[in-house]
């Protein structure tokens, strides 16, 4: 069986229907951890922070 969680970001509602239960809107599909988009931006935040980090032993 495939599951599909949906969360609604106006009533900050999770899901696995279709529509909010709440509003009745449309829903953002959760996807699993790996393809979030935080895990996306925590790699760009890493490189900033190896970047941040190189220019700090420059200025010292
Ligand atoms: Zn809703």
């Amino acid at each position: 069986m495939k599951m599909k969680m949906h969360k609604c970001n106006l009533c900050n509602v999770y899901t696995l229907k279709d529509n909010c239960p709440d509003c009745g809107g449309s829903l953002n599909v959760i996807y699993p951890p790996k393809y979030s988009i935080d895990d996306k931006y925590g790699k760009y935040r890493r490189k900033l922070k190896e970047e941040a980090k190189e220019q700090a032993k420059r200025t010292n």
